[in-house]
């Protein structure tokens, strides 16, 4: 199996401002006919919506916010602009993957431009620093080099990724059809794909134990836990492993003028292709009839269609959007009993002076503070900040100057957090904001030992942006918790005639490519059960 191939499906097993995309907004109330209606703009519901409508078919898509994009948006605070959330996407590069198909199937070759970050970044630990390449081959030379003593265990965990990728490429499309289809395949796994099997049970730190003896090296080996939830000591290994090969083989990227250039280019083509984007509408109630879908309610009127998509995450989709009357077993058992993923802190810094001059010269920088990274995440997720693993990426260093004013810099730096740790209270609320952007601060000043004297724009979003700008539970953007035990996401099908899932929570990932994903293949299922 060639692995430039294999992240369509596992790519990534890893709003404020104009709007622009549509003049038709909530009030143009009507009882209409689609073929489908998708709820949610963000990215899993723009790519189901622009593959349907180029498939020929009626779309309607129906977005609460100002916007398109839900996390893949941006913001402009006095000279600078911000990305909300992103800062590294996988899938670009014309030889790979998942993404540079997507957008071409898309017809958006041409209309977005992605920017390759010269490599994953630099890893800054309390005692040691190094800068993590591009590229498989050039990753096992630099950790060889520095730690040459493991080279074999690094050479043998490498390989052990690539052949966990193949075999997880040949088992992924078992992953987005129903379950009987699924049971068969998985049934044949011990066979066909002997690494996952072996992997099944196991954690990411389990793996790393079995190669490596230096806790530097362990931690480095996994550093890209920090865009996938938990630390690796929780992390269910097959997924952890094939994200950090995909980022590393392949590549990250950024979008030319932020990723809402991405969401917005996806909103355009829907419109192109004849299909209605509503704002400020928010979809009420799916209506379900027979158990089959008959259409929505929204805040604009009635849609009637025979394929929904949704777009918003399962908790509302089934406690509220279907009801627990018409929620499949199965899923009621997740809904019940499952973890979502953490939420995050994101500080935004508009500084006087480019990025490079106060002591960050890179694009992607991970600052932990500790190689006990279950230390590192309990305390981001307790509030305590005792000790942090934050991203800091300084984004002018791309060469974009979408973002800043020649001679200025954006710099944002993102933790973990969790939406309990934010009082309801404004007065309490604004002082936790004024204490967490000072963590951060913190954080950045073991780097940038000056920051504080450059920066001209300062802003923070927490759980409850994150909750507010997307309506995700809990202000969660990356779905499920990818924990043992919590292995199958939620497939794009349901056992609801008609009723479609995309976005962070179901197969194959969160990310903006893993929802991008997941959006074709309902679009693929929708038109394949037509
Ligand atoms: C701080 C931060 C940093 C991140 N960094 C990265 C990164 O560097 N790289 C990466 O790949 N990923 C990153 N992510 C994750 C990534 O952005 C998300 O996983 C992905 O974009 C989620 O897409 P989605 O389609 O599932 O949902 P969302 O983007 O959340 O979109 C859901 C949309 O549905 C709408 N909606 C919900 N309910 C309704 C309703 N009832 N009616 C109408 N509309 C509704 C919402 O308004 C929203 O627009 C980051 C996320 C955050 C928050």
């Amino acid at each position: 199996m060639k692995k430039s191939s294999v992240l369509l499906v596992l790519v990534l097993l890893a709003g404020q401002g104009c709007a622009s995309h549509s003049d038709r907004r909530a009030g143009d109330s009507k009882r209409e006919r689609f073929d489908a209606v998708v709820i949610g703009a963000g990215m899993g519901g723009l790519s189901a919506a622009t593959h349907l409508a180029a498939a020929g078919k009626r779309v309607l898509v129906v977005e609460q916010g100002a916007k398109v994009g839900g996390c893949t948006s941006s913001f402009t605070r006095g000279p600078f602009r911000f990305d909300s959330a992103v800062h590294a996407i996988s899938g670009g590069g014309k030889d790979a993957t998942g993404f540079v198909k997507l957008l071409n199937k898309a017809g958006l070759s041409n209309k977005v431009r992605l920017i390759r970050i010269p490599e994953i970044g630099r890893a800054v630990y309390p005692d040691f620093d190094i800068h993590l390449p591009n590229g498989v081959p050039a990753t096992v030379e630099a950790l060889s080099d520095r730690f040459p003593r493991e080279k074999e265990g690094i050479s043998t965990y490498y390989k052990k990724m690539a052949q966990l990728v193949d075999d997880l490429t040949q088992l992924g499309a078992a992953y987005r059809r129903g379950p009987v289809a699924r049971t068969g395949l998985l049934l044949l796994v011990p066979l066909r794909q002997p690494t996952l099997f072996r992997l099944r049970n196991s954690t990411h730190a389990q793996v790393l134990a079995e190669n490596f003896q230096d806790p530097r090296l362990k931690a480095l080996a996994s550093q890209l836990w920090v865009y996938l939830g938990p630390p690796p000591s929780r992390l269910w290994a097959p997924i952890s492993l094939v994200a950090h090969y995909s980022y590393i083989e392949f590549g990250a990227w950024q979008v030319e003028g932020s990723s809402e250039a991405l969401a917005n280019a996806y909103a355009g083509r829907i419109e192109e292709l004849g299909g209605t984007i509503l704002l400020g509408t928010k979809a009420q109630s799916i209506d379900i009839r027979k158990g089959a879908v008959q259409g929505v309610q929204t805040d604009a009127g009635y849609f009637s269609a025979k394929a929904v998509v949704s777009n918003a995450d399962p908790f509302q989709t089934f406690g509220k959007l279907v009801g627990p009357q018409h929620t499949p077993a199965e899923v009621q058992k997740k809904l019940d009993t499952w973890k979502e993923s953490n939420s995050l802190v994101e500080l935004y810094l508009g500084l006087d002076v480019p990025a490079s001059d106060l002591g960050l010269p890179d694009y992607e920088t991970f600052y932990t503070s500790t190689t006990d990274l279950d230390a590192a995440y309990d305390a981001m997720v307790n509030g305590t900040y005792t000790d942090i693993a934050a991203t800091i990426t300084a984004y002018s260093n791309l060469g974009d100057p979408w973002y800043a004013p020649p001679g200025k810099a954006v710099v944002t730096v993102v933790a973990y957090s969790s939406i309990d740790n934010w009082s309801t209270d404004p007065k309490v609320y604004a002082e936790q904001r004024q204490r967490v952007i000072g963590v951060l601060l913190d954080a950045c000043e073991r780097l940038a030992p000056k920051i504080r004297e450059h920066i001209e724009v300062v802003d923070l979003a927490t759980p409850r942006t994150i909750e507010r700008y997307t309506m995700q539970y809990r202000g969660v953007p990356y779905g499920w918790n990818m924990i043992v035990g919590q292995e199958e996401r939620l497939p794009n099908t349901t056992d609801i005639d008609g009723l479609y899932l995309a976005g962070s929570w179901t197969v194959p990932s969160h990310g903006v490519t893993g929802a991008a994903v997941s959006g074709y293949h309902a679009a693929e299922l929708i038109l394949q059960n037509d």
